[in-house]
């Protein structure tokens, strides 16, 4: 199953990723990225490329 891996030394909690797919990731109360099931492949798929910082991978 694709998932989504996050690379917290270049996040830099732009919360872009959170605006394209707000059921996949959320920025908790400490500005830290959280990752949740991948469940709407196209939008995480556009989350991925619009994040500023190059932060997200998609793995199988
Ligand atoms: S869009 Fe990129 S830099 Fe912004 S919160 Fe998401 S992963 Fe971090």
């Amino acid at each position: 199953m694709t998932r989504v891996v996050v690379d917290r030394e270049v996040c830099m909690s732009a919360g872009v990723c959170e605006m394209e797919a707000p059921g996949v990731f959320e920025l908790d109360a400490d500005g830290v990225l959280q990752v949740g099931e991948v469940t709407d492949a196209d939008a995480v798929e556009t989350a991925v490329r619009s994040c500023p910082t190059g932060a997200l991978q998609l793995v199988d």
